[in-house]
C-alpha cells in the first residue's frame, strides 16, 4: 500500500493524524480499519482484559490462523490487513495480548535495547519514558498498537493451541484447541521463543513447603517481605530483580551457576521536551531511531570476531572492579569465558545488591531442595521461605515443536531431530503453509529483534502473494533450500563467540549448534529477505472444497 504509507507518513510529520478508532468489533472478515494511529497517540490502553468473542469464535476456517498475540503476532496482522488480507485470526491461550511482555511481571522488568528501536517502525511511540522501557510501558504499547491497529477484534482470546496437524488429505491445516477444532489454509507461529518457562528439574522440589515460583510467573500474592528468599539463576532476568528484591528481604541466597558479563545501563528518563519533540516532528524519532539502529549493529562485532572483543570486556571488568570492591565476591563474580559467548547484560545495580550484608553468592551446585532449604553439594542447608527461579526459558526445545505436525504427523521436534532449522528461520520442509515468526536462527545477541520480525512479516506478506494467485494452493521450502540455509547459519557462526567463546549457552541446541541466534548483521538478514524467492519452494494443488463448506460452528 505505497500511497497509503506515504499518506500516512506525510500526515504524521505534520501532526493532523487522526487516532484510529479500535476497528470493528468482532467481525474477522473486515479490513483492519486504515488509517492507524501515528506516533500512538493513545499507546495507554485501559488493561481491560478482553472477553470471548462469540461472533468471531463461530467461524471455523479461516484462511491464516496466527499463534500468539506478542510482538510478532501483532506485527503479522498488521502487516496482513494493510496487505488486504481480510480473512484471518489470532489464536491466544491468555487473556490479553503482549505475549512475554505480558507475563513477565516481575519487579524491575525491563527492556535492555533502547525504546526507540525495541518497538515497531510503523508505530513509533513518542512519548516512552525511559530510554530502556520497563515492562508495563512496553506491555502498554503492545496493547495500544493492537487496539489503534484493529488487530484485538481479531484475537480468539482463551483459545490454547493444543495440537495443530496438517492434514494432507483436505490439505488443511487442522487446529486443535482449547475450545474445539478449527481450521486454516495458512498456519504462522507467532509464539516466540521466551513464552514456556523452564524450571530445572530438582530432586525434592515438591516438598519444598513455601511459595516457588518462576520470574515469568511472578507470584505477586506472595509476600517475600523480610523473608529468606533463595534465587537460582544469575540471567538477564535475575539481575533486574534481584536488585528489587534485595531491600525487601531479610536475605537473598543467591545460587549462581555460571556469572554472566554486565555492563552498564545507559538508562535516563525522556525529558518532556524530547517527547514534545518526537511528537511535533516524528522524523526527529525516526532519525534517533536509525541512529541507535546503526550503533547496536556494531554491537556484533566482537560477537563475530572474538579476537576484537578486548574493549567491550576491558569495560565490564571496570564496572565490575568499580562496583565491587570485595575480592573475594569479585571473583566470584568473573566470567571464565569470552564475553558476548552469552547475552551480555547491562545493569547499574545488580553488583551493588550483591555487595549488601543480606546477600550471598553460592557458586557450589545444587544437591537438593527439601522442605524448608536449598542443599547444595557440599552438604550445606540454605534455609529459605520462598525460592524464585530466573532460569530461563525451554528455547530449543519449546512446547510448539511437539505441538505441531506436518506431512505424515511428523512433528516439528522429530523434523528437526535436536537442531532446530527453518529456511530463513521461517519455513520449515515437511510443513507446507507454515510459518513461523521468531523461528530458529533469528534471535539476536545485540539488537532490537523487532527487526527481524518486521522482515519476517514483510518475507510473509510476499509469500502469501504468490499463494494468493491460486486462493487455495500450498507450499513448502525445498530440500535443497533448507540444506543451503543450514549450511550458510554453520558457516556464519563457525568461529564466532557464540560457538567458540567457551561458554555453555541457550544459544546451543543439544547437538551443540547455534540453532537459535542469527550469526551475523541484522541488516545483512533483512537484506536475505527482501525478495521471496519462489524456486526456494515447491507449490502444490489446495485445500479441497470439503473443508471450505463447513466453516462455521456455533459459539
Ligand atoms: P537466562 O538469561 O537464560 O538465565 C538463566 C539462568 O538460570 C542462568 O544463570 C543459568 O545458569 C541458570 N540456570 C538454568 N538452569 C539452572 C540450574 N539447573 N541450576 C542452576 N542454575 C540454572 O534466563 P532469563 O534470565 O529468564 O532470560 C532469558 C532470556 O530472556 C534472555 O537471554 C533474554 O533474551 C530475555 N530477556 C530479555 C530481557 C531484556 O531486557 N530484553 C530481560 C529479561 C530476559 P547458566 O548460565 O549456567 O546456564
Amino acid at each position: 500500500m505505497p500511497d497509503r504509507t506515504r499518506v500516512r507518513t506525510r500526515l504524521k510529520v505534520i501532526g493532523l493524524w487522526v487516532p484510529g478508532t479500535g476497528g470493528p468489533s468482532c467481525l474477522p472478515h473486515q479490513p483492519i480499519p486504515a488509517p492507524p494511529a501515528p506516533g500512538l497517540s493513545r499507546p495507554d490502553s485501559t488493561g481491560t482484559v478482553y472477553d470471548r468473542c462469540p461472533m468471531l469464535e463461530s467461524v471455523a476456517h479461516n484462511r491464516i490462523a496466527i499463534i500468539g498475540t506478542g510482538f510478532s503476532g501483532i506485527a503479522a496482522a498488521v502487516r496482513l490487513g494493510e496487505a488486504g488480507e481480510t480473512d484471518f485470526v489470532l489464536y491466544e491461550r491468555s487473556g490479553d495480548v503482549g505475549g512475554t511482555w505480558r507475563d513477565n511481571t516481575y519487579p524491575g522488568c525491563a527492556c535492555d535495547v533502547p525504546s526507540h528501536l525495541y518497538s515497531f517502525s510503523f508505530a513509533p511511540n513518542p512519548t516512552w519514558s525511559r530510554a530502556f522501557s520497563p515492562q508495563p510501558e512496553i506491555q502498554r504499547y503492545l496493547r495500544g498498537v493492537a487496539e489503534s491497529y484493529g488487530v484485538t477484534p481479531r484475537v480468539r482470546f482463551h483459545h490454547e493451541i493444543e495440537d495443530a496437524s496438517w492434514d494432507d488429505a483436505d490439505r488443511v491445516w487442522r487446529l486443535n484447541t482449547s475450545r474445539g477444532e478449527r481450521t486454516a489454509d495458512i498456519l504462522v507461529s507467532a509464539v516466540g521463543g521466551l513464552s514456556a518457562p523452564s524450571i530445572p528439574e530438582i530432586e525434592g522440589l515438591g516438598d519444598f513447603e513455601g511459595p516457588a515460583f518462576h520470574s515469568a510467573e511472578w507470584d505477586h500474592e506472595a509476600d517475600l517481605e523480610g523473608k529468606r528468599v533463595a534465587v537460582i539463576g544469575t540471567g538477564a532476568s535475575a539481575i533486574q530483580f534481584v536488585p528489587e528484591l534485595q531491600p525487601k528481604v531479610a536475605s537473598i541466597d543467591l545460587f549462581q551457576r555460571t556469572p554472566p558479563w554486565i555492563m552498564p545501563r545507559r538508562d535516563r528518563p525522556v525529558s518532556k521536551i524530547e517527547r514534545r519533540l518526537f511528537r511535533a516532528f516524528p522524523v526527529l524519532q525516526k532519525a534517533v531511531r536509525t541512529a541507535i539502529y546503526w550503533g547496536r549493529e556494531l554491537f556484533v562485532l566482537p560477537m563475530l570476531k572474538p579476537r576484537i572483543a578486548g574493549r567491550t570486556e576491558l569495560i565490564a571488568r571496570k564496572h565490575l572492579e568499580h562496583q565491587v570492591p570485595d575480592p573475594e565476591l569479585r571473583a566470584k563474580l568473573t566470567p571464565d569465558y569470552s564475553i558476548g559467548c552469552k547475552r551480555i547484560l547491562l545493569s547499574n545495580q545488580y553488583y551493588r545488591s550483591l555487595g549488601e550484608e543480606n546477600v550471598e553468592v553460592v557458586t557450589t551446585g545444587i544437591r537438593e531442595i527439601r522442605r524448608d532449604c536449598v542443599v547444595t553439594e557440599d552438604g550445606v542447608e540454605h534455609t529459605a521461605d520462598a525460592i524464585v527461579f530466573g532460569t530461563g526459558f525451554k528455547v530449543a526445545d519449546m512446547p510448539v515443536g511437539h505441538q505441531i505436525h506436518g506431512r505424515g504427523g511428523v512433528s516439528l521436534h522429530e523434523t528437526w531431530a535436536g537442531s532446530p532449522t527453518a529456511h530463513l528461520g521461517v519455513t520449515v520442509g515437511g510443513f507446507p503453509n507454515f510459518f513461523m515468526l521468531m523461528g530458529p536462527n533469528t534471535g539476536l545477541g545485540h539488537t532490537s529483534v523487532t527487526i527481524m520480525i518486521e522482515a519476517q512479516v514483510d518475507y510473509l506478506v510476499q509469500a502469501l502473494g504468490h499463494l494468493r494467485r491460486d486462493e487455495t494452493s500450498v507450499m513448502e521450502p525445498t530440500p535443497a533450500a533448507i540444506r543451503g540455509w543450514r549450511s550458510e547459519i554453520d558457516r556464519l557462526s563457525e568461529g564466532t563467540v557464540w560457538t567458540a567463546g567457551g561458554c555453555n549457552s541457550w544459544y546451543l541446541d543439544d547437538n551443540g549448534k547455534n540453532s537459535i541466534l542469527w550469526p551475523s548483521f541484522a541488516t545483512g538478514y533483512r537484506h536475505r529477505l527482501n525478495r521471496f524467492r519462489p524456486e526456494d519452494f515447491e507449490f502444490g494443488p489446495g485445500r479441497t472444497a470439503r473443508v471450505a463448506v463447513d466453516t462455521s460452528v456455533s459459539a
